[in-house]
């Protein structure tokens, strides 16, 4: 189910007050949740000794959200600098933070090794050579291309443009030894919003094989696998959660039996997102417009800006409409946005009960690539974020933008430059 029980109970009798008090749209956050869920992570993977979950910054990159996944042991897994300097913000270093970045420049490589480091994952085996300061500890991030298939999200390992090709793999960890590395990661991340967890335990299978094989080929005893992000969570009611201590279970059990026969096993490392944060966040907008033509429509005053993921993945967002949520589900409606794009819609052709103007609507699990992959195109600009705390009180912990936001980029010193014949 969207969005659990004890979220709403907390949220639901409070939203009119906050709608008052803060004005909508904004996304809330449940500290209460997040810590539920990232304990139960924790808990579920205790066997496997060294277990770390890094947090993927680009979910949900708030200062105030990284200090609760901080306090709960969590490292941060980054590709961008300002990932990293949001990440150092929150005092993370070294290797509290894994960078895992693609088509890398030199700066951020320069920028990832400063002030404090970082574990660098590398995309590729020409990036050994444009690292500036070589590290001890380093990462490679695996594409298995033909030998595995991807789910949906992520697509077909062999198009994806990320990771290192199994004929290159070896060479790698050797160039990179070569380079002064003498400690070794190995990554991978083949799903996405997989709820499927045997998907899970077969990529863990995957790198602890592959740990042998560079153990073989190189003697190299790998200190840890990163079997990347990707778990999944149900965005609709008829969706069953990911079995996680199934999946703790069968993984731990690959690593106990990796360590009898092989005297060793590295740790593992996780880079969730979505599943750490997704269901603990909800965007919050009011109905303000109906309009029957040729459908039915119901404009709120969020659009895309807040949340992306209907219009680019059409991906299914519960909906709930305040004060209704027992109401018959009687009227078929588009819920759009303003932006002058036919795919700002939250939900296609959904059934909910008959919806007012001035109706609160809370479309679910916005907790992960919510806010966060939200743009300004047509001047539509991004809402606030609150964080419901443990004790209740709400915080604000963004605010939202305003058209000085909107224009502060065409604030700059003149520059004219005539190029010669
Ligand atoms: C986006 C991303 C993640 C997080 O994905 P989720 O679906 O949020 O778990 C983890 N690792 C990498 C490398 C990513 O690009």
């Amino acid at each position: 189910m969207p969005m659990s029980q004890s979220y709403k109970d907390r949220l639901f009798p409070i939203l009119p007050q906050l709608a008052v008090h803060y004005g909508t749209p904004f996304h809330i956050y449940d500290e209460a949740g997040i810590r539920a869920t990232g304990t139960a992570l924790n808990q579920a993977f205790a066997g496997i000794p060294g277990f770390r979950e890094y947090y993927a910054v680009k979910a949900l990159p708030n200062r105030h959200i990284l200090e609760v996944l901080s306090d709960l042991g969590f490292g941060f897994d980054c590709s961008s600098i300002a990932e990293l300097i949001l990440s150092r913000q929150v005092g993370a270093r070294g290797e509290d933070i894994m960078f895992t970045s693609n088509n890398t420049s030199t700066e951020e490589y320069a920028f990832a090794e400063a002030d404090g480091g970082c574990i660098l994952n590398l995309d590729d085996i020409s990036l050994i050579a444009k690292v500036p300061n070589f590290p001890e500890l380093i990462c490679f991030r695996y594409n298995p291309g033909p030998r595995r298939t991807g789910n949906i999200i992520i697509g077909n390992p062999v198009e994806a443009k990320y990771g290192v090709a199994h004929d290159q793999l070896v060479d790698a960890y050797r160039i990179a030894g070569e380079r002064g590395a003498k400690r070794f990661g190995l990554h991978t991340m083949v799903a996405s919003n997989e709820r499927d967890y045997t998907y899970i335990v077969e990529t863990a299978r995957v790198l602890l094989e592959l740990t042998l094989e560079l153990k073989k080929a190189l003697g190299i005893e790998l200190e840890f696998v990163n079997i990347g992000g990707g778990l999944g969570i149900p965005y609709h009611p008829e969706h069953s959660p990911l079995d996680l201590a199934a999946m703790a279970k069968e993984i731990t059990a690959l690593f106990d039996a990796f360590r009898s026969a092989h005297g060793f096993a590295p740790k593992m490392l996780m880079e969730s997102g979505r599943y750490i944060t997704g269901p603990h966040g909800c965007l919050v907008t009011t109905a303000i417009n109906a309009k029957q033509t040729y459908r039915n429509y119901v404009g709120v005053d969020a659009c895309m800006s807040a949340l992306m993921r209907p219009a680019l993945y059409d991906a299914y967002h519960h909906i709930d409409v305040l004060g209704k949520e027992h109401l018959p589900k009687s009227e078929t409606y588009d819920v759009v946005g303003s932006l002058c794009e036919n795919n700002d819609k939250f939900a296609v052709q959904r059934e909910l009960p008959t919806i007012d103007d001035g109706d609160i609507l809370v479309i679910h699990d916005t907790g992960a690539h919510g806010h966060a992959m939200g743009f300004q195109y047509n001047g539509r600009l991004r809402p606030k974020e609150l964080l419901l705390r443990t004790d209740g009180t709400v915080e604000l912990i963004r605010r939202a933008e305003t058209v000085e936001d909107y224009f502060i980029t065409c604030n700059f010193e003149p520059d004219e430059f005539k190029p010669g014949q």
